[in-house]
């Protein structure tokens, strides 16, 4: 029986409406930072479509009704406005979404043009993400982007001018060679269109990835832990005066309007539904994720198996667990009672309280920036 048939998953979803994820396997070629599985093949676009319908059927009756849809990657823009319109088409014959739901779509500047931005708003995507890193043309060729700067800023103005409801930004720093003078330049330059939405991630190389193995034969150094910090804090305080609120490790928003709806289910343990290859779900206290590989997830489809590759039942301790180490990442914050319940744990509170790492708001206990720097480490001090 396949997972979107099994007992449980016909329990569906109580409460919050959950979130909707489409994971678009696909890109151009392969960024030396990334460690996500993706596909160049394109003549794989039709079957995966097909295979995403028949599983997206499995679930029509676990997760009638969502609120937010998410399509992400990959590089959900490299889809022709067809196959999206397809793709569109058959999530929502299957499912209802509620009036005014946000839907979000991955885009990479250098695929955008003004007949798909119009296509994207004809085709009701409200929230257009764009993966711009950096305005310097050096740093996107270190990242191997295939877009320049001058793509990225046409990209962000014909975004913010086409109708969307929120433009969000992704960007990467602790670049080599990058100070943070040249940080403030990318994000002086980039404010200037005030997107509602930023994204600010610290580069890290991952195991498997190209980066790694460049980091590992001394091409180039990364920035230390105290660089890391630094710029951590200096993006945060300055986003903070250009009115932008840090709600999230890496997350910022213009106004709280902006905050991201899809998003914030995953950090506060709201169900959601992710399909296509390495999507992952949550619903009722379980979690399961699919074949990453693209071949592997169209074959199990196609023999009509499950293509859940793994999934577990958490324990209350699990969830306890993850409720810290995901409030303690956003300003959404951690149930003051939850912590109190560990053993030390009103002296601990006490001590963030003092050091400045957290404070106290509705029964919520909340990171302070200085906490969100440290988010990671905060968890440790309230296990049972
Ligand atoms: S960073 Fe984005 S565009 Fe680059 S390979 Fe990874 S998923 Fe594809």
């Amino acid at each position: 029986m396949s997972e979107g048939n099994t007992e449980k998953e016909k329990e569906g979803a109580q409460g919050p409406a959950p979130g909707l994820y489409v994971h678009v396997p696909f890109c151009r070629g392969k960024c030396p930072y990334c460690g996500f599985h993706s596909s160049t093949d394109l003549t794989l676009v039709p079957p995966w479509l097909a295979a995403l319908e028949e599983e997206a059927g499995r679930y029509r009756e676990a997760f009638p009704a969502f609120d937010t849809l998410y399509l992400g990657g990959g590089t959900p823009s490299l889809l022709s406005l067809g196959d999206l319109e397809r793709l569109l088409a058959f999530v929502r014959r299957l499912f209802a979404f509620a009036p005014g739901s946000e839907i979000t779509l991955e885009a990479n500047p250098d695929d955008l043009t003004p007949d798909k931005l119009r296509g994207y708003r004809e085709l009701g995507i409200t929230r257009l993400s764009l993966g711009v890193q950096s305005l310097e043309d050096r740093e996107l060729r270190f990242l191997g982007r295939r877009h320049t700067a001058a793509q990225a800023e046409w990209a962000l103005n014909a975004a913010l001018t086409a109708g969307f409801a929120a433009v969000a930004v992704d960007l990467i720093y602790g670049l080599p060679g990058q100070s943070l003078l040249t940080w403030e330049s990318t994000l002086n330059r980039l404010l200037a269109y005030r997107p509602q939405h930023l994204s600010c991630y610290q580069l890290t190389a991952e195991a498997g990835t190209i980066l790694m193995a460049r980091l590992e034969q001394g091409e180039f150094a990364l920035p230390g832990e105290e660089d890391g910090l630094a710029f951590f804090l200096f993006t945060s305080e300055f986003l903070g005066d250009q009115g932008y609120c840090h709600y999230e490790v890496s997350n910022f928003a213009r106004g709280q309007e902006n905050i991201s709806r899809h998003n914030r289910k995953y950090w506060q343990h709201v169900p959601y539904l992710g399909l296509g290859p390495a999507a992952h779900s949550f619903a009722e206290g379980r979690r399961w994720w699919n074949q990453a590989d693209l071949t592997a997830y169209l074959k199990a489809l196609a023999r009509g198996e499950t293509p859940v590759a793994g999934r577990e039942v958490l324990t209350p301790e699990q969830l306890r667990l993850e409720a810290l180490l995901l409030g303690f990442r956003t300003r959404f914050g951690v149930e003051v009672g939850l912590l109190l319940a560990a053993p030390n744990g009103q002296e601990n509170l006490a001590r963030l309280r003092e050091t400045g790492l957290v404070e106290l708001s509705d029964g919520l206990a909340i990171p302070t920036r200085e906490g969100l720097a440290v988010a990671d480490r905060l968890p440790e001090l309230f296990l049972e």
